[in-house]
């Protein structure tokens, strides 16, 4: 296994001070799989004061829970101390932090056998649990007892759930059943942290594990109006759409969303503390996923105005899914609507392209032309929009001299 230079030299002079160190974790087990890790985590015997005397740069961001960031230009490499987690009362947050006399006291009390191995070039792979015969069989097993690795963090059920959707592996029959049995208990778990899992799982390969949250309970604890989507006849819908839909979280999740009604959709990711953009935009797919866009120029450029490029590109994209999603349930071919998506796009690309006027901002008239036309208050306003229209409809009249001639019968 090939470390990155900035971890063998972290590892290196950590060793060189009498103490140990390892790549833990997400980072040796997309290193075996062959893939190249987003952070490499490093865990080590050394006290974290005792980290921070052996590098220049360091950051303290989690002294108590043993974690220092060591700087190596802009890049930041956090070296925990080999920990044992105490008992999780809540089912979330260790009670205590007592830090562990060796590395397998340390990979113990992670959450499953491939993100519990360990490597260094001096000792080669630690791998206790057998992470990797797991990674072979493409299984995602606790290590330990799954109920009581559960009742310890709930959050871990998620964690289970979105790594089998981001790997493609299935989840330990052992694991799967702990989840089903205690899924009631995500309860405990904060709705940002429930949503950072399910965001994961939705914009990975296989969004339609989504399911899961579903099969085992997840969603009827904690988010039933999801559960409701698939106890009812939109589930297949649901499932098609997330895998046609194109791979963002504002498309996942109005593909999941679809069949709910937008207020619904809004309230339930306000709920799931997501972004205001994303929240806005996943309700107007919804609300306008519905509609038909009509197939000519003028409606289009209204169209642009009402929604904005990205949402009108973003609803066209849904809608192909939502097309695909029908043809896949009834085996029966939609040419019409593809014709007509298909159309609708070239259109609203020529717009684009041509730069045609369908904002207030784009027209060649503006508040202040209308103020030396003799113009006041509201009046300016409601022109300007009334102009706007005129232009949407017909854009070769966004030329100054042309609106100002028109003002006359505005007034
Ligand atoms: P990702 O690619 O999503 O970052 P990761 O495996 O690095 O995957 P992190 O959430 O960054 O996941 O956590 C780093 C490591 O810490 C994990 O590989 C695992 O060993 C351990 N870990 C993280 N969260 C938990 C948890 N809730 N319970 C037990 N161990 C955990
Ligand atoms: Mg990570």
């Amino acid at each position: 296994m090939e470390l990155p230079e900035n971890v063998r030299n972290i590892i290196s002079t950590i060793e060189k001070n009498g103490c140990e160190a390892y790549a833990v974790g997400g980072c040796v087990r997309d290193t075996l799989m062959g893939k190249t890790p987003s952070d490499w985590d490093i865990t080590t015997s050394a006290l974290p004061m005792q980290v921070k005397s052996m590098f220049g740069r360091t950051v303290d961001t989690g002294l108590k829970h043993g974690t220092v960031t060591v700087m190596i230009g802009k890049t930041g490499y956090e070296v925990t101390t080999y920990r044992i987690d105490g008992e999780y009362k809540d089912g979330r947050h260790p009670e205590s932090v007592e830090f562990a006399l060796n590395l397998v006291e340390d990979l113990k009390r992670r959450d499953f056998t491939i993100n519990a191995m360990a490597y260094n070039d001096k000792n080669g792979l630690v791998d206790e649990f057998d992470g990797r015969g797991d990674l072979e069989r493409k299984v995602i097993r606790c290590v330990g007892n799954p109920m009581e690795r559960f009742t310890e963090d709930a959050l871990r059920m998620m964690r289970a759930i979105r790594f089998s959707a981001q790997l493609s592996f299935d989840i330990h029959p052992d694991t799967y059943n702990a989840i089903n049995k205690l899924s009631d208990t995500i309860k405990q778990v904060s709705m940002e942290r429930i949503q950072v899992e399910l965001t994961k799982t939705l914009v990975s390969d296989n969004p339609e594990k989504v399911e899961l949250f579903y099969s085992t309970g997840i969603f009827a604890a904690v988010l039933p109006e999801i559960s409701r989507i698939f106890e009812g006849r939109y589930r297949q819908n649901a499932l098609c759409m997330v895998r046609f839909t194109e791979n963002t979280p504002v498309l996942r999740y109005a593909a999941l969303l679809n069949s709910l009604e937008p207020e619904e959709a809004r309230s339930l990711l306000r709920r799931l503390k997501m972004d205001n953009h994303t929240v806005d935009s996943v309700t107007a797919i919804v609300a306008n996923s519905k509609g038909k866009i009509d197939e000519n120029e003028p409606a289009i450029r209204e169209a642009l105005n009402r929604l904005g490029k990205d949402l009108m590109n973003n609803l066209l994209i849904h809608s192909e899914a939502l097309a695909k999603a029908k043809e896949e349930i009834t085996g029966v071919k939609l040419y019409g609507t593809h014709n007509h998506i298909v159309a609708v796009r070239k259109m609203m690309e020529g717009i684009i392209d041509r730069g045609d006027c369908f904002t207030i901002k784009d027209l060649d008239i503006t508040g202040n032309d209308l103020i030396e036309y003799g113009m006041s208050g509201s009046q300016i306003g409601r022109t300007l929009n009334e102009l706007l229209h005129v232009v949407m409809d017909n854009p070769k009249l966004n030329d100054k001299a042309t609106l100002i001639a028109m003002l006359d019968h505005f007034q």
